[in-house]
C-alpha cells in the first residue's frame, strides 16, 4: 500500500516536471516519516526511496540506529543548539537552520568530530507568527556570516509553507524563495552554493515542483496522517 503512494507522488513529480519543463531527476523526494514504526519505513525503502526527513532528535537517532545505512537521513525539523551534538556526522542535511546561534553551534560540533556539515537556512517565507526562520530581508546577511564558519557548508534554503486549502496560494511564497536563491547566488559568496531548494509538502508539492523545488518533503502522502496521541 505505501509502495502505491510513493509510486503516485512519484507520478506526480514526473508530470509537474514535465510541465514546467524540468527532468525528474533534478527533484528529490524526501520521505518524512516523524512518528511512523520502523517497519513502514523499511516498506518505503524497499521501493527505492533512500532520503527520508525527521523532526525529532532523539526519535531520529533511534531510527538511524536499527535502519539500513545507505539511507540519507534529512533533519527538517526546528533543530535546539544542545541536540546538534547528536545528529552532527549522522545526518546528510540539516533543512532547518534558523539562526546564527544554530550554525557556529553545529561548525562547533563538525570541527570537533573533524567532519563537514552541510545545511540549508531556514526562511519563514509567509512570515508566520509561530513558525522558525530568517526572513526574507535578512537571509542574505545572515548567510555572509555563516558562510566563514569553519566545516559548514551552505548548499541553499528551505521554506515551510502555511496550510492551504488551495495550494496555489503558496506558489507566489515558492517563487520568492527561487528569487532569494538567484539573488543569493549572483553574489558569489565563497563556500555557499544554492542548489537545493527543499520546499513543498503533501499538500503544496506538485506547485513546489514547477516553481523549481530540488527537494519536495512529503509525508501525509506517503504514509498516512499522523497520530501524535500515541
Ligand atoms: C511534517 C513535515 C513535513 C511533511 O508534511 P506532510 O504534510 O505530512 O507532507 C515536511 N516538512 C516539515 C518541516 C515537516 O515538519
Amino acid at each position: 500500500m505505501l509502495a502505491e503512494n510513493v509510486k503516485e507522488v512519484q507520478k506526480n513529480i514526473e508530470d509537474a516536471c514535465k510541465r514546467a519543463g524540468r527532468k525528474p531527476e533534478e527533484v528529490e523526494l524526501i520521505a518524512v516519516s516523524k512518528t511512523k514504526p520502523v517497519d513502514q519505513l523499511l516498506e518505503v525503502y524497499d521501493t527505492g526511496i533512500r532520503a527520508f526527513g525527521e523532526n525529532y532528535v532523539q526519535e531520529l537517532t533511534e531510527k538511524i540506529e536499527v535502519l539500513p545505512k545507505d539511507i540519507r537521513w534529512h533533519m527538517i525539523g526546528h533543530l535546539q543548539r544542545n541536540k546538534v551534538k547528536y545528529i552532527v556526522g549522522k545526518v546528510a542535511l540539516i533543512h532547518s537552520v534558523d539562526s546564527l546561534r544554530l550554525a557556529e553551534e553545529i561548525s562547533k560540533e563538525a570541527v570537533k568530530k573533524n567532519t563537514c556539515a552541510d545545511i540549508l537556512l531556514e526562511v519563514n517565507v509567509a512570515q508566520e507568527e509561530n513558525k522558525f526562520g530568517l526572513t526574507l530581508e535578512n537571509t542574505m546577511e545572515e548567510v555572509e556570516k555563516i558562510a566563514v564558519l569553519p566545516n559548514i557548508h551552505i548548499k541553499g534554503l528551505m521554506t515551510s509553507t502555511p496550510f492551504v486549502e488551495n495550494p496555489e496560494e503558496n506558489r507566489k511564497y515558492f517563487r520568492q524563495l527561487r528569487q532569494l536563491s538567484v539573488d543569493i547566488n549572483e553574489k558569489n559568496i565563497d563556500n555557499v552554493c544554492m542548489d537545493i531548494l527543499s520546499m513543498g509538502m503533501t499538500n503544496d508539492y506538485i506547485v513546489a515542483v514547477e516553481e523549481g523545488a530540488t527537494m519536495v518533503r512529503v509525508g501525509t502522502a506517503i504514509f498516512g496522517a499522523r497520530n501524535y496521541n500515541k
